[in-house]
């Protein structure tokens, strides 16, 4: 039975109408327009990219990318047998201590390229294959969607578009994309807003990531609900990614209360796939290490005792960091050859 959470009592004022202070009528949150005054996240930190500044989340002005490829290590249902077509935009809102893929999250490594390369790309991607586009971490450059989306549909994309998020979204932001986007695939971080503010700077990363996740399910059910097709590809729907951090079980377990008593019987992903970053191996504590076998089952066993029908979990624990995606712009000025080698992360 699904269980849909209402936003009316957000702390964070979620549900309030967007408006521009140098216009007189409310704007759509995803416009052009919005950069000069850019409130896209829920960092909302108003800074003038429309003249040369930067926000919290690093992002300038123009589009960014940092690699656009096949994948082949995202879920069953999003990679399947030919990938996933992945394209990495840089920067990102959150500030996670652990992030594995630091280079764009923080150091905003990347290239510039005009809207239309966007287009291009979609395109390329579903010419090489993909089995869907996979717009990874792309909450900075929301804006630009709609009218990408559009037009690469208009100049033949047919197959879904992925939204792979950290959950770190407005619910305006993702009532605005729910005719575009088909697959959410969204983490669910944390659920107390202490261990958000000490690993990824944000104390209301559970409020807004639980209202954004309800507003996503209503999406989906408003569509006519989830969709897979003949091969077991999702073609519509969501999942919930987890990632256990080692020593921070009882709030992984948390985190899977929140998704249930939010949304209900929703697919998840539980991942145990963390591995310590350079910053963090030189800290030490807990997060120098890997997710045990006995910390991951008892996640895992905990999302079976409350019900969910469907989890994705994963063999194998931490990777080499030569595993990570080479960030070399691959795909982003041409297209790419060879598939990527291991899961994405937001
Ligand atoms: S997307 Fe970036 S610039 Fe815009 S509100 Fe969020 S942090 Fe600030």
């Amino acid at each position: 039975m699904h269980r849909y959470r209402g936003n009316g009592s957000d702390p964070a004022g979620l549900a309030a109408p967007r408006t521009n202070p140098l216009r007189k009528e409310p704007m759509p949150l995803l416009s052009p327009d919005t950069l000069a005054h850019c409130e896209l996240c829920p960092r909302r930190c108003s800074a003038d990219r429309a003249h040369g500044g930067r926000g919290i989340c690093g992002a300038g002005g123009t589009l960014k990318l940092a690699r656009a490829a096949l994948h082949l290590w995202e879920e069953p249902p999003i990679s399947g047998e030919s990938g996933s077509g992945t394209i990495f935009f840089s920067s990102c809102p959150l500030k996670c201590v652990f992030c594995q893929n630091h280079e764009i999250s923080t150091g905003n490594f990347g290239l510039e390229v005009p809207e239309e390369r966007l287009v291009q790309i979609m395109l390329e991607l579903q010419e090489q294959g993909a089995n869907n586009i996979n717009l990874v971490t792309a909450t900075q450059w929301a804006h630009l969607l709609p009218h990408s989306i559009r037009a690469a549909r208009a100049r033949g994309l047919t197959i879904p578009i992925v939204y792979n998020t950290s959950g770190y979204e407005l619910v305006d932001a993702v009532a605005e994309l729910g005719d575009l986007v088909d697959v959410w695939l969204t983490d669910f971080k944390y659920a107390s807003a202490g261990l958000a503010a000490s690993l990824s700077n944000v104390a209301d990363y559970p409020a807004i990531a639980e209202a954004a996740l309800a507003q996503m399910a209503r999406e989906i059910e408003r569509r006519g609900g989830t969709r897979f097709d003949d091969d077991g590809l999702m073609r519509q729907g969501i999942i919930v990614r987890h990632l256990v951090l080692p020593g921070h079980v009882a709030d992984s377990l948390r985190v899977l209360d929140r998704i249930w008593n939010s949304v209900g019987d929703v697919p998840i992903s539980v991942m145990n796939q963390y591995t310590p970053n350079a910053a963090m191996r030189r800290q030490g504590g807990e997060l120098a290490r890997a997710v045990t076998d006995e910390e991951y089952e008892r996640v895992l066993d905990h999302a079976d005792d409350l019900g969910f029908t469907t989890m994705y979990w994963q063999q194998g624990g931490a990777v080499d960091e030569s595993f990570t995606p080479a960030f070399d712009t691959t795909g982003v000025l041409s297209p790419a050859i060879a598939p990527t080698a291991r899961r994405g992360q937001s």
